[in-house]
């Protein structure tokens, strides 16, 4: 969606790191050409045995990397060193658009200009203080006030625990049902991202509790993981109360107990649900990069006849940039999640975590400045 679509992006003919690992699973797209390139012997021979154990251990080695970024995204201490720092503010442009409203809005702008609408997150997550809470609540007043007078096309996404809800639920649930409200006016959407899995239940509560305020329905929705197990009864409930889902497959580490770990059942739960939510009549948003999850959704909606204008695409602010604007000039609709502020750690590792190479690609460039 960008002058130069995939600038900034990792380079993805790179060999060695292809691999995209997610949900902490092996998940080799390369041929298997690029595979016996690995594992090839000095001959230029492919080796199986190698193959697999090259696979094997790269699969372990992303694996350990995945677990150990999520758990680094949750620390205060180098929180606040990166946060702090201009070489972290630097660095964090890869993912998040800058720090202050205008940077924000002026990247809106372009996005719409290149055919697609947008979602503007203020950044931020797990705050103490509830006067925290009460400023970000104030910046997305702000933000709403702004999109609507410059007649910009994005809504906005927010996390209750940045909304205060592990300070004070009674104070969240006030925040964020003024901004709804505010949102049911302007003719504009709230949508309520979902958080690791402690928070699900309540979020959902959350969410249904204010749709149902009058005047609320069509401008408040929620995000579903496929990654969990409870998200097929989750969807179910949530469609038959009329409510918009963006339906992802999920950035946090969750246990076997609730989640599927394997990348190949995330995906096909992600595929199951994403048939549920276009057959449902309501507007849905499909929130992923996976080039082959959104061909079969591509071909889904063109079967049932399920028109482009019943649903979006949506992703994130610098991933896939070239595939965002080859889907606009499909036809299709196309979110951009855009993210900004000065509170931008965790959601950063969350993106590295999916996406393990970025991590070496980001040390090289680091090195090359
Ligand atoms: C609009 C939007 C909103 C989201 N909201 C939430 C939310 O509220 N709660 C939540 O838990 N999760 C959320 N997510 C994150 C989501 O759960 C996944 O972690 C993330 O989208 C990666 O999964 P994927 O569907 O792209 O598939 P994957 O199989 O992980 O990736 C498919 C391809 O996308 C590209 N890709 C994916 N991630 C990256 C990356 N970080 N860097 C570079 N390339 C990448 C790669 O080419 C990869 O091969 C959101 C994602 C999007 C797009």
């Amino acid at each position: 969606m960008h002058g130069s679509p995939r600038s900034g992006e990792v380079p993805r003919a790179t060999l060695a790191l292809k691999s995209s690992f997610t949900i902490g699973l092996p998940a080799w797209r390369g041929s298997t050409q690029s595979r016996a390139v690995w594992a090839g012997n000095s001959k230029g021979v492919c080796d199986t045995k190698n193959v697999h154990a090259a696979d094997f251990w790269l699969s372990g080695l992303f694996r350990v990397l995945r677990a150990l970024l999520i758990s680094l995204s949750e620390s205060h201490f180098l929180r606040t060193l990166a946060e702090e720092s201009s070489l972290g503010r630097r660095v964090s442009t890869r993912f998040v658009a800058g720090t202050e409203i205008e940077d924000v809005l002026r990247a809106t702008e372009l996005i719409n200009q290149k055919g697609a609408t947008v979602s503007i997150d203020n950044l931020g997550e797990n705050v103490s203080q509830a006067e925290q809470a009460r400023a970000s609540a104030q910046i997305y007043h702000s933000l709403l006030d702004t999109l609507s007078s410059r007649g910009l096309q994005a809504n906005i996404s927010l996390k209750l625990t940045h909304m205060g809800l592990d300070v004070d639920e009674a104070l969240a649930y006030q925040l964020v049902s003024g901004l709804v409200a505010k949102a049911a006016t302007l003719k504009n959407f709230v949508r309520v991202d979902m958080e690791g899995s402690a928070y699900t239940q309540r979020t959902l509560d959350f969410v249904r509790q204010m749709h149902r305020v009058p005047g609320h329905q069509g401008a408040v929705g929620t995000v579903i993981q496929s990654y969990l197990y409870r998200s097929e009864n989750d969807v179910k409930n949530l469609v038959a109360a009329g409510i918009r889902i963006r339906l992802c497959k999920g950035a946090y580490k969750e246990p076997p107990e609730i989640a599927f770990q394997r990348k190949a059942d995330v995906d096909a739960n992600y595929v199951q649900l994403m048939k549920i939510l276009l057959t449902s009549g309501i507007f849905h948003g499909l929130a992923t990069h996976d080039e082959r999850i959104i061909n079969q959704a591509k071909r889904f909606a063109t079967q049932q006849k399920i028109g482009p204008e019943s649903f979006e695409f949506q992703m994130l602010h610098g991933i896939r940039r070239d595939l965002q604007q080859r889907l606009v000039h499909q036809g299709w609709r196309m979110r951009v999640y855009i993210p900004f502020g000065t509170e931008w750690y965790p959601y950063f590792m969350r993106r590295l975590a999916e996406r393990p190479a970025n991590v070496f690609f980001m040390l090289r460039n680091l090195l090359r400045a």
